[in-house]
């Protein structure tokens, strides 16, 4: 079950899977609800911080 970096929602949409633009390490998974309200997630492999 894949979860939501930001909010640890359960995710069932794969389009909502990306790799970090910074260190493309990290698989960054943002729900829907994030996705709308634009929260940001960090990710722990560099500390990149995303829209
Ligand atoms: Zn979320
Ligand atoms: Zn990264």
């Amino acid at each position: 079950m894949k979860r939501c970096t930001i909010c640890n929602k359960i995710v069932t949409n794969d389009k909502r899977e990306f790799k970090c633009p910074s260190c493309g390490k990290l698989t960054i998974i943002r729900c829907d609800d994030c996705e709308k309200a634009a929260k940001t997630y960090i990710c722990k492999e560099c500390g990149f911080v995303g829209p």
